[in-house]
């Protein structure tokens, strides 16, 4: 039953009531002692009905307070934390105005009323208020790292180092697709990260964009452990754009259960992080494609350029060495005249591979013009390189290029120029020093290689 309002106070109804109350009270007292057997005369007198309701109402009066008094400090209590949330919610900061932490802003339950239920209720909104803001923080933190980062391994590797330090996650790795086969491209607190690769449910998981949450027994004996601790659980989650699996997000947990904010980032980061992937290997693509010779499949001019200004600049800085050599086809015109460009393109290619099987890891080979290599060498010397051109020299010499019926034969020159035993401040000054002794081998016989500093002598 639902009593009347009767004003716009829910305290000030309560008050009336009970005056109201008071006032019954009053009047009825009198006809309660003539009942009880009091004198008619002495108590249905005019002033005794004034007693008896100057008593009611003082009663009525006493029972506000004491309501008022036992109910209305927990009440503001309430309003006052609400109020605080609300403030909060505004500075984007739960935490109070002197930063103390928020499990001072939950309100003790001391009853188990509707007083104690509102309390609790209060107290659940701030928990789940707290989770909400923690897992947009690191969101956002999330969300920075997936827009600054093109390149897909830091991409990766930013997002598990996140992952790691706002969940209980201890271990993890990102694994994509490529070409059909998987890729690890990041991991952290696994100790052979790459046998994941061959793992059945890894596969499976990439493959058909499945979820898997494997948990493991605390009595189970692990072959191989692959972290520094025991895991309890590992999830699998699929990274997917627009319906195709790119790979997986792997986590590993030594405690006990992942939490509830570990389960919700963890869903968010893998279903989040497809696109950012997507971005930075199609960035990559096509920064392959545009750094590549589509022939050769080595480096273009323009990249090559780029990067010999980059590690020349290098190389002044740290007093390293830094030597160019400049080879030439011999003849490659006449290639072409008798056995056609496709042959002449074979030739090339042929050169390219054994140019690549030559040198070391490292040492950087460009498809400077049509039949013309540019090969940089990090840390070498001239001699180093005359004996690694050398080698490249017999390779191709006797190498034999095979065309239907046909063995065609090749040969290379090869200039080469070397800093800083050519002291040039300029990458440009160094490329005509290899391109000099490059005429120079082929107007003293062709299929030589000479160094530049052969012809100063
Ligand atoms: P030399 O010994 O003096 O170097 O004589 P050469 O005939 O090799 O002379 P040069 O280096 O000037 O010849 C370059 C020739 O390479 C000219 C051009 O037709 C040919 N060429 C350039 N790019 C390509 C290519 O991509 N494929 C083919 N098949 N031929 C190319
Ligand atoms: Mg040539
Ligand atoms: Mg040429």
């Amino acid at each position: 039953m639902r009593i009347p309002r009767l004003t716009k106070s829910i305290f000030l109804d309560q008050f009336l009531f009970m005056q109201g109350v008071g006032v019954l009270i009053g009047l009825s007292f009198p006809y309660f002692l003539v009942w009880y057997g009091f004198d008619e005369n002495m108590v249905l007198h005019w002033d005794f009905f004034l007693a008896t309701q100057i008593a009611g109402q003082a009663v009525g009066l006493l029972s506000f307070f004491l309501i008022s008094m036992v109910i209305r400090p927990h009440l503001k209590l309430l309003s006052l934390k609400m109020a605080g949330i609300s403030k909060g919610l505004k500075k984007k900061t739960l935490d109070d105005d002197t930063g103390n932490d928020f499990k001072l802003r939950q309100i003790e339950i001391i009853s188990n009323d509707e007083i104690g239920v509102s309390a609790q209720a209060y107290n659940k909104m701030l928990t789940s208020l707290i989770q909400a803001n923690e897992i947009e923080a690191v969101y956002t933190k999330f969300s920075k790292v997936m827009s600054e980062n093109l390149d897909v391994e830091v991409l990766a590797d930013e997002t598990l180092e996140l992952l790691i330090q706002s969940t209980n996650i201890d271990a993890g790795a990102i694994v994509v697709s490529k070409k059909g086969a998987l890729k690890l491209i990041a991991a952290k607190g696994i100790l052979d990260a790459d046998l994941l690769l061959e793992h059945d449910v890894v596969l499976k998981s990439t493959l058909k964009g499945i979820s898997e949450r494997i948990q493991v027994p605390k009595n189970i004996k692990i072959d191989g452990v692959l972290t520094h601790f025991y895991p309890s659980e590992v999830f699998i989650e699929p990274i997917e754009f627009k319906g195709v699996n790119l790979g997986v997000l792997i986590a590993a947990t030594g405690a006990n259960i992942a939490d509830e904010h570990t389960e919700r980032l963890l869903e968010l980061f893998s279903r989040s992080i497809g696109l950012a992937i997507n971005n930075a290997m199609t960035h990559s693509k096509f920064q392959r494609l545009a750094a590549i010779d589509g022939l050769t499949e080595i480096y273009n001019r323009r990249f090559g350029m780029d990067r010999l200004k980059e590690d020349f600049s290098r190389a002044i800085r740290d007093s390293s060495s830094l030597t160019l050599a400049m080879v030439d086809i011999d003849h490659f015109k006449s290639v072409n005249d008798t056995y056609g460009h496709l042959v002449g393109d074979k030739a090339i290619i042929l050169t390219t591979s054994i140019i690549k099987s030559s040198l070391r890891e490292g040492d950087i080979v460009v498809r400077y013009g049509g039949e013309e290599f540019l090969i940089i060498l990090h840390g070498a010397s001239s001699q180093d390189a005359v004996t690694a051109c050398e080698r490249i020299r017999h390779k191709v010499q006797d190498s034999i290029l095979t065309e239907g019926e046909q063995q065609i034969r090749l040969s290379v020159s090869i200039g080469i120029a070397a800093y800083p035993e050519q002291p040039v401040s300029k990458e440009m000054e160094l490329i005509d020093m290899a391109d000099q002794a490059l005429y120079h081998a082929k107007n003293t016989g062709r299929n030589k290689v000479i160094c530049f500093g052969e012809l100063a002598d």
